[in-house]
């Protein structure tokens, strides 16, 4: 085989065509390898032969770049590389790579060129979609940051060796530092104090090693740079690559330090009179129960003495209140100054204060009128305040368990009667209370009212419209339960439902809104209106699977399609996993909607929103009341519309009573709002004129 032979087959069989061209531009080839004929479909000799076939081919975008370069490689004999684009014979396009390289004659002066040619078509694509990918990436990114930034919430993200490898705005002004001085530290050395750091370090590294479940809840403190400690409640998620091994995890934070204070403040509150720091009613009467059922096991009584001060609304009024609460107070450390160990001493009322006697020996009554006796001695003494003497007087009941009263409650209301009955008895002296003298009064308790409101037909439905800020339209009630109490008048939700949930008389109440509601929708759509139905429904009611089922039955009954209606949770239940999933599945299997109601005030992060099967969000009135007067309200109302359109969900306003703010919710591009600027909560009639008139 001669060396040309072997040297053709060598060039003929790499993926490329080779040539070989006259040194002129306008010369065809000298000589092209077949492989041309797989790359742009014409024939060897083609290319060969016709002088115009290669200008031809080049992309017209491309030809004159190409071709001058070319005339440049002739003229002044510089070697060409670069990438363009030529068309095939049946016109699809072939990106081509060409570096060519000059060959001089034994004179040094240039005879020919060879060059080669290559398909990079793949190449190309796949660079681009690169590109094209990356660019998305970045643009994802940078919204995600956006996100992130104006989110309320904390979030840091950590290597798997605990390395901060991100924080967002409100993690940095948390931890009084920039993100410069935090991202790549160690999380644990710059964030944690150092009472808990090798706690908190120990337990990431067995949550990032698999040695423990992943920790998704926590509550934890961190360190200020000012040094100043907060208590953060955590939301974590572990990070995976592809194939399953931990990178690290997301946390995401919410500072709950003043929310923590201000619910032991509450707690306490709820336990105490805030004026003299004493138990209140609701904690005389677990004390009461509590230690009646110590007694009954012991064998023992338990006294109870009520008294309240004559004539304190004169003090009160005659010498303002600030003096009638220092009376309280310095009333108050007398009393307590008669306490004996274990006795309870409890303000209820104004003046109003009980003693608790928890622990009497034989002979219980002797004891108590004792007791009774030296408070009512005590407060004969004269009492000081601002250097003024004040003479109170005071009149006392009581009632022993199990000698006078069987249990707690009967207990409470004997010492209380009792007391009553020392008062209209002329005052200032103590009264013993005695069955026979039992004031007949026969309080119906709440429950027991509510329970007949049912059967009474007491139950009404107002209707607040919703509407499209597009089109200034109501697509939409939610239907708000009244109660009309012949005792009260139209009472509002807040003021019954919560004993109506504890009682489980909110699961009657429930159906009975269920049905009302549907019954008026089927009459609105004798006249032509078909507004969407928005229903409340308790945590309580959804934990049942019958309140489905009555929803489907009352949807049945009245011809109304699921899809229409949306049933409206608050946050919190929502985000309640044991509470939320096996509902909210069953709601979405009946063609139902859900909605999350009063969002923003409870604990949802960012992350679970997107988990949870919802399709309408409502911004709870309490970040409307400064919109937009307030940037940071206005902020974050336009975050949880941008939030909630960017996951798709639906979004409603609540609360919205001025035009200011409708008008920066139609601005920031929410779609619906609620309000009593738009329409307040209407009567059934109301409602249906509205309806009509748009
Ligand atoms: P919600 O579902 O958030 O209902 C909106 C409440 O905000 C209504 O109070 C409405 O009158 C009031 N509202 C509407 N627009 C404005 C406004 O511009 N400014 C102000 N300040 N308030 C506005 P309502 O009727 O007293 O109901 C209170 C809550 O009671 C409801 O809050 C809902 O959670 C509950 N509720 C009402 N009806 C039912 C029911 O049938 N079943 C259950 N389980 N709960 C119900
Ligand atoms: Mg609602
Ligand atoms: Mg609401």
């Amino acid at each position: 085989m001669s060396a040309e032979v072997r040297y053709r087959m060598l060039v003929e069989q790499i993926p490329a065509v080779t040539y070989i061209a006259e040194f002129s531009a306008d010369a065809p080839f000298i000589y092209v390898s077949p492989q041309i004929e797989d790359l742009l479909g014409f024939p060897v000799e083609r290319w060969t032969e016709d002088d115009d076939l290669w200008a031809e081919r080049i992309h017209p975008d491309d030809r004159e770049h190409v071709l001058a370069a070319e005339r440049r490689t002739f003229e002044q004999a510089v070697p060409y590389e670069g990438e363009f684009r030529m068309l095939a014979a049946d016109g699809h396009v072939v990106w081509i790579w060409e570096r060519d390289t000059i060959i001089r004659g034994t004179d040094g002066r240039p005879v020919c060129t060879q060059g080669v040619l290559m398909d990079v078509t793949e190449l190309k694509r796949t660079q681009s979609a690169l590109e094209e990918s990356e660019s998305l990436l970045r643009e994802e990114r940078d919204r995600a940051q956006g996100y992130l930034d104006i989110a309320a919430t904390m979030i840091v993200v950590l290597g798997a060796d605990g390395a901060i490898g991100l924080v967002n705005r409100r993690a940095c002004e948390v931890l009084g530092r920039s993100e410069a001085e935090l991202l790549g530290k160690d999380w644990f050395a710059v964030a944690v104090p150092e009472s808990v750091r090798e706690h908190s370090r120990q337990s990431f590294e067995a949550a990032v090693g698999g040695r423990t479940e992943e920790i998704q809840e926590s509550e934890s403190t961190v360190l200020a740079a000012s040094g100043e400690e907060r208590l953060i409640r955590w939301h974590n998620t572990l990070l995976r690559a592809d194939d399953g091994t931990v990178t690290g995890s997301l946390g995401s934070g919410e500072d709950i330090t003043e929310r923590r204070l201000a619910e032991q403040r509450v707690a306490f509150l709820a336990y105490h009179d805030p004026l003299t720091g004493l138990p209140n009613r609701a904690q005389l009467s677990e004390s009461v129960h509590g230690s009646i059922e110590v007694a009954r096991e012991a064998n023992r009584s338990v006294g109870l003495l009520c008294l309240d001060l004559d004539d304190f609304k004169l003090v009160n009024d005659s010498l303002g209140h600030p003096v009638g609460d220092e009376l309280l107070v310095s009333i108050a450390r007398r009393l307590e100054s008669l306490k004996r160990h274990g006795d309870l001493l409890a303000r209820t009322g104004g003046d109003e204060f009980f003693l608790l006697l928890p622990d009497l020996p034989g002979e219980a009554m002797k004891h108590a009128v004792a007791t009774a006796e030296r408070v009512a001695a005590a407060l004969a003494e004269p009492v000081e305040v601002e250097g003024a003497e004040f003479h109170v007087s005071a009149s006392l009941g009581l009632s022993v368990f199990p000698l006078l009263a069987s249990g707690g409650e009967e207990l409470l209301r004997q010492a209380d009667t009792a007391m009553y009955q020392a008062k209209a008895a002329g005052r200032s002296g103590h009264m013993v209370y005695t069955p026979e003298e039992q004031h007949p009064l026969d309080r119906l308790s709440l429950t027991a009212r509510l329970r007949r409101s049912i059967e009474r037909n007491e139950l009404e439905l107002h209707y607040q419209p919703i509407f499209s800020l597009d089109t200034g339209r109501p697509v939409a009630v939610e239907a708000l339960l009244r109660w009309n109490d012949p005792a009260r008048g139209l009472v509002p939700p807040a003021a019954f439902i919560p004993a109506a949930e504890h009682s489980g008389l909110i699961d009657p109440i429930g159906e009975w809104v269920i049905d009302e509601l549907c019954r008026q929708a089927a009459a609105w759509r004798e006249l032509g209106l078909t507004p969407r139905l928005s229903v409340n429904a308790a945590p309580r009611e959804l934990r049942r699977p019958e309140y489905v089922d009555s929803l489907r039955s009352a949807l049945e009954r009245h011809g109304i399609e699921p899809a229409r209606v949306v049933v409206e949770l608050t946050e919190s239940a929502a985000m309640d996993e044991a509470t939320a999933r096996g509902p909210l599945e069953r709601l979405h299997d009946l063609g139902v909607g859900v909605a999350i109601d009063d969002f923003g005030e409870g604990f949802s992060s960012l992350s679970r929103l997107r988990e949870m099967p919802v399709e309408q969000i409502k911004i709870d009135r309490s970040f409307m009341r400064d919109v937009p007067r307030s940037p940071s309200a206005s902020a974050v109302v336009t975050a949880i519309v941008k939030l909630a359109q960017a996951l798709g969900r639906e979004v409603v306003a609540e609360g919205v009573e001025t035009e200011q703010q409708r008008a920066f919710l139609a601005a920031q591009g929410c779609p619906m709002a609620q309000g009593y600027h738009l329409a307040r909560p209407l009567s059934a009639d109301d409602a249906t004129a509205l309806l009509l008139r748009s």
